[in-house]
């Protein structure tokens, strides 16, 4: 008779299912920090569907989605299951992993019992019409990342999958390797690959960054598979190695630069041409690094705020800016010009599909791509891994967990089909990273994204605006309207017309911007309308004071034309916000 449990690195007689397993359990009672938030527990083990497969992990793959499932944020992803119908109180993470496949569904064809294998995290329904259809499952509203939006991840003895995940295990890397590289490896494949026209070719010159991160590591070995040219983005001269090593051309120092950021505005003179010299004198080195005088086909983005601008700059006519996160924040900021006239593309791209990540796992199992594990831990140290990375103390490059297997370098069965050089990363180098969100967390679309509810008090505007509009009309001279700022002692004048319609505002740092460049005589003789901020907006007096600060700080403003039918009667400023909240 079977046993009910196995212990840990028992391995089960192959094809034998126990009915319970060891695994680290993630519970909403204890979510916090990843040491106290994962608990080994004994579970049952999971049944399967007849598109599904039980493999049995021997080593499980790190990444930062399950330190953000373990805190429960952004998303409670219990919750969120519970909601949809599971009826599991609890999260088993782990989006990459190696092992040996103990159970199959009656409609598997493409995998047997014992075949050892690696696992991709793109899990879709069969069902869905769109994916019936031939349609790409990345965009299937199904689609979801295994050991994240699902449970039953490889965190546990045995793990569930769909058939479609499962690829050939590489035989020349052990199982800690093969657990590594997957999830990082095949987003980059899309990055780089999937994008028709736009997509890398032979004799490209590609910008990555973070090259000797997680990401950057793949895409430089995918762009020397391809002969693609690369230039690797680091910050520190003692990455140049690795990242050479692994096939790149050459390697930029990010830290001698300091152009980084959201872009200049366009009106500021002063700011946008040192921004300009920057960024040219950062094209410069790329040339320089190069040898020749190119501009990149295809720039590799994850950091996103501070480096889009830049990236947008760089990229050649007719180039794209391919981005999967925005680990430094979310708002990107473009010089529609150099987008437009230059006809570049800025592309999102997310994990990838079944068939590129295939496509990727060909390179490994070619013995041209190496999975860059820079640490492995035993199945007692996984929270303290993800601890680490909650702290942001790990290395940098891929973390492996044992989970089955019994100890390191284990699970090898061939020599790699071509010499490979195993590049290590700098002593001590621990990552910098700002901590990355999910690399799916799911969105609200429209219908069903709920509007954030702002506390507030039932102040309205009227009860802080105020009152009376000083305005000034579209041909004032600059050095009148000068005059009435000082004299009033306001901060912004509004630009009405002859019907008495609000048409700009003419704040301080318009009349600032305006000096830029001209003589003091020069910059009082500019007209209103050439200088004011055209447009203006504005808000009812009975409208929620709350409301009215979200417009503001949407729209990134400092003042809000207060109207009464339609009539402007007054200003509300973010001054007057700020005094609120300090109870002046
Ligand atoms: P990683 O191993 O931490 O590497 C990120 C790299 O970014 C680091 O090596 C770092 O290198 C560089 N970096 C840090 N701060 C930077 C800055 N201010 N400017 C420029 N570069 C900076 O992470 P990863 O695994 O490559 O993942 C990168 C991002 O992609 C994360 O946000 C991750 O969540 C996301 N991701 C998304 C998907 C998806 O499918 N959408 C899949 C995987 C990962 P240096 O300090 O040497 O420059």
């Amino acid at each position: 008779m079977s046993k009910q449990l196995y212990e840990l690195g028992e391995k089960p007689p192959l094809g034998e299912v126990p009915e319970k397993m060891h695994a680290w359990l993630i519970r909403p009672e204890r979510f916090g920090k990843p040491t106290e938030a994962f608990q080994k527990e004994v579970v049952n083990t999971p049944s399967i569907a007849d598109d599904e497969v039980l493999v049995y992990v021997m080593a499980a793959g790190i990444n930062y989605n399950n330190v953000w499932a373990g805190l429960g944020i952004p998303v409670n992803v219990i919750a969120a299951r519970n909601k949809g119908g599971e009826p599991e109180d609890f999260h088993i993470g782990g989006s990459d992993a190696s092992g040996i496949v103990y159970k199959v569904g009656k409609d598997v064809t493409n995998v047997k019992v014992g075949d050892e294998v690696v696992m991709h995290c793109g899990q879709y329904s069969r069902n869905c019409e769109w994916v019936k259809k031939g349609g790409d499952p990345m965009y299937s509203p199904t689609f979801k990342i295994w050991g994240y939006e699902t449970n039953y991840g490889s965190f546990a003895q045995f793990t569930r999958v769909q058939a479609q995940q499962c690829m050939p295990k590489p035989k020349h890397m052990n199982w800690e390797e093969s657990a590594a590289y997957t999830l990082v490896a095949a987003t980059a494949w899309r990055m780089l690959h999937g994008w028709g026209a736009s997509s890398i070719k032979k004799g490209d010159v590609v910008l990555i960054w973070g090259g000797a991160g997680g990401l950057g590591s793949m895409a430089i070995q995918i762009a020397k598979a391809v002969g693609a040219t690369s230039v690797a983005m680091v910050s520190g001269e003692d990455k140049f190695d690795y990242c050479m090593k692994l096939g790149a051309k050459g390697c930029i120092n990010r830290n001698d630069f300091d152009h980084w950021g959201m872009l200049p505005h366009w009106k500021d003179n002063a700011g946008y041409a040192k921004w300009l010299k920057g960024v040219r004198s950062f094209g410069a080195k790329i040339w320089e690094v190069l040898g020749e005088k190119r501009a990149p086909n295809i720039v590799f983005e994850h950091p996103g705020e501070t480096t889009i601008p830049t990236s947008i700059f760089v990229c050649e006519t007719g180039g794209m800016v391919v981005v999967c996160a925005g680990t430094t924040g979310y708002n990107a900021t473009v010089d529609l010009r150099y987008l437009w006239m230059r006809q570049k593309r800025l592309q999102g791209s997310h994990f990838a599909n079944t068939e590129q990540s295939n496509q990727m796992n060909e390179l490994a199992l070619r013995g041209q791509l190496d999975p860059c594990m820079s640490r492995a831990f035993t199945y007692e140290e996984l929270p303290i891994a993800h601890q680490l990375m909650h702290d942001n103390k790990h290395p940098h490059g891929n973390m492996s967990v044992l989970i089955g297997s019994t100890g390191f370098g284990l699970g090898a069965s061939g020599k790699p089909p071509v010499a490979m050089v195993h590049p290590t990363l700098p002593k001590g180098d621990v990552h910098t990273t700002p901590a990355p969100y999910p690399m799916s967390v799911p969105l609200p679309s429209i219908a069903e994204g709920e509007a954030l509810t702002i506390a507030d008090d039932g102040s309205k505007v009227r009860d802080l605006m105020h009152r009376g509009i000083i305005s000034c009309t579209p041909d004032d001279t600059v050095g009148s309207v000068a005059k009435i700022m000082v004299d009033k002692e306001i901060h912004a004048v509004v630009v009405m017309d002859e019907q008495g319609m609000a048409v700009g505002v003419v704040s301080q740092t318009d009349m600032v911007l305006a000096r830029q460049g001209r003589t003091p005589d020069q910059a009082r003789a500019m007209l209103a309308r050439e200088v004011m901020t055209p447009g203006c907006a504005t808000c009812d007096a009975d409208m929620l004071l709350s409301d009215a600060v979200s417009l503001l700080t949407a729209r990134r403003m400092h003042r809000l034309v207060v109207t009464e039918k339609d009539q402007p009667v007054g200003v509300l400023s973010m001054t007057d916000v700020v005094r609120k909240i300090i109870g002046e």
